[in-house]
This record gives structure tokens, sequence and C-alpha cells, in this order.
């Protein structure tokens, strides 16, 4: 799912940290009685980890250095590369700010530790208390950035519209052989199943997932795209996507890929009870950052207008600061919908029940 460009950017890293190591040695010659340079960082840069890799992203990296005149060195890979290399980097690692897709990756990232909480009025100012990561008092341990609904996606020539306006109608009778889905192993999924259940409680969650496992259509497989798809071909008369699939396709240059998004529905889920389900983009602070005040500036600049603006066009989302400006045509012709307000915390954390309910009804 994502484009791995670590060699080049890890010489990159590589490079930066020796030169800090180099820097230190010198500083220890001729301070020798000093320890409080082990800590000295390198002037005027940034060292991101992300897991997002849209072109607009790049705009986003320069218009900060061009505001701040801190460097921003990169790594891009996949939530588990990056967790992976920060657990193995431990206290040494390079890092300053992580950036991540999906409550439940967030979550995972928060256990493992690698976030330091960051007390910001301006942060605390322009992100929506219900988007900010679990707080003990000393501030917010990640900060969700942009936003991104699980709709139902269907094809009316196989359902009656009318039967399905809701999360719990996937679990009907008469869409036996009909639902299309993707693992219950991605964090799309857990993150909706445990937003769910915190919605309905345990037993009632189970009894749904274990009636839309009885409604398979094929055995999951594929990601959202390949759900959509499915749904237009007909093989099956429902599925569940992220926004922003659905809003590539319709915005896509090859007329195949908008006539796709012809023959299905869209259906936003839930507008009489919680809303439709919303999950994040988002990044903290890592525990052992070496450039703290250039981390800080970078994770407030994420929150500005401008910035902000970057962050949900890269990637057709919605922007989480209420005064930007939002200006995707699809997004736009969509409307206004009512979004579920969970604290993404929340959501991230109930990934552990969700798997406990998803293997017990062999949802794989
Ligand atoms: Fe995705």
């Amino acid at each position: 799912m994502v484009s791995i460009r670590l060699p080049k950017l890890l010489i990159v890293l590589r490079f930066a940290f020796l030169r800090r190591q180099l820097a230190l040695a010198g500083l220890l010659l001729i301070l020798p009685l000093s320890t409080s340079v082990a800590q000295q960082p390198e002037a005027g840069v940034l060292n991101l980890y992300s897991a997002r890799h849209y072109q607009t992203d790049e705009q986003l990296y320069s218009d900060f250095t061009r505001q701040t005149g801190i460097r921003i060195n990169r790594i891009e890979a996949g939530d588990e590369a990056l967790l992976e290399r920060l657990r193995s980097e431990g206290a040494r690692s390079p890092a300053d700010v992580l950036l991540l897709v999906d409550a439940a990756r967030l979550w995972r990232a928060q256990i493992d530790g690698i976030f330091q909480p960051v007390q910001s009025d301006l942060l605390a100012r322009r992100i929506p208390a219900h988007l900010r990561g679990k707080d003990d008092g000393q501030g917010p341990l990640w900060f969700a950035y942009s936003t991104r609904a699980r709709v139902i996606v269907l094809n009316p020539s196989r359902i009656d519209p009318q039967l399905v306006r809701n999360y719990e109608d996937l679990a009907r009778p008469e869409l036996k052989g009909k639902v299309c889905t993707r693992s219950a192993n991605s964090a799309y999924m857990l993150s909706l199943i445990g937003a769910l259940s915190e919605h309905w409680g345990l037993a009632q969650t189970e009894t749904w997932a274990r009636a839309v496992v009885s409604n398979f259509a094929r055995p999951p497989r594929g990601g959202d795209t390949d759900q959509i798809k499915a749904v237009a071909s007909g093989e099956c008369a429902v599925a569940l996507t992220n926004t922003y699939y659905l809003a590539r396709l319709q915005r896509s240059g090859n007329p195949q890929d908008r006539a796709l998004t012809d023959k299905i529905r869209l259906v936003w889920p839930n507008q009489e009870s919680f809303g439709t389900h919303m999950n994040v983009t988002g990044g903290g602070m890592l525990k052992h950052a070496p450039n703290r005040a250039a981390a800080l500036k970078f994770l407030e600049y994420l929150a500005s207008d401008r910035a902000q603006e970057f962050l949900a066009n890269g990637n057709n989302e919605w922007p989480v600061v209420a005064s930007a400006t939002r200006s995707n045509p699809v997004l736009q012709a969509w409307g206004n919908f009512k979004a579920d307000s969970l604290p993404i915390a929340t959501v991230g954390r109930a990934q552990i029940q969700a798997a406990r309910i998803t293997d017990r009804v062999g949802w794989r």
C-alpha cells in the first residue's frame, strides 16, 4: 500500500546521525565536563517518519521548510515497518515525529510507549478534543490531522437501497450472499468494529458480526478499492470503504474508474443515530526526539489552515481544523453528513475487543 523509499532516506538520516555524533565528539573534546551536549539537537532539522505518501505532502514539507528554515529528513514506509524500526532503534532513534494512518495503528504506537505528551495551547485550540490521543494531564500523546469516513457502497441493481441505511443492516437476512468485505485483520475494520462495540456493547456487536459473516458473498480479500469494484461489477450488493478510495475513483483521469462509481451508491450510515464512523491521519512527538523544538513547530504547523488544506486534499480527506478551507470538489458534492464523534483515542483502544469478536465469529 505504501511506496518504500527507505534506502535513500536511510542514508540521509544515517548521515545526519553520524554528523551529530561527530559534532558531539568534537564538543566533548572542548567541553569535557559538560554532559548536556549529548542531547544537543542538530540546528534546523526535523527527522520525520511517515506512513503517508501523497504528492501534495511534498508541498506540505517544502512549505514548512520555507516558513521555518527547518529542513525535513523523511523516512516513508508502511505503518508496521516504521513501528518495527522505532522499536529496534529505541532511545537512539533519530526520529522526532511519527505520522500514521488509522486510530488502531496510532493506538498501537501509543502502547509501545514511543510518544511523549505535547502541551500546546495552539493545538488545544485548533484540534477538537475528540480528535486527540490519550492525555494523562500532561498533554495528548498524539493528534489527528485529517479525517476520513468509513461508508457503505451498494449496487442498486442488486439490492433495494432502502434496506441498507445503517451498519446494522449489513446483518439483515435479505443480504445473504451479498456482502463483500476485506479481512477483519485490517486496521480499518478493527477500528470500525471497535467503534460499533463502543456504541452497541460487546454482545450485540458479536451477534451482528456473526450475521455479517453469514452474509459474505466470498471470503474476505483485497483492499477497499477491490470492494468498490466488486460492488460495481455486481459480484456483491454491498461493501464498506473509506471515503478517499471512492473520491479517488471519482476524480480519476481514467474514464473506466469513473464509470465504476456510476454503478454504485454511497450510503452515509447511521445518520439517525450516532453518525458515520470516522477515522484519522495523526501523529505525535517521539519520546526520544532529538529535535523537540522543531518537532513541536511541525506538529503546530500541521494544524495551520494552509497545512490542513495540503493534508486533506493530498488524500481526499477532511481537515480537522474548523477554519481550514474545504476545496475538494468531490467531497463538496457529497455535502454534509453526521459524523460519529466517539473520541478517536477510544476507537483505537477498542480494536482489542474488536479482534476478539472477529476471531470468535470467524471473520478472517
Ligand atoms: Fe488506505
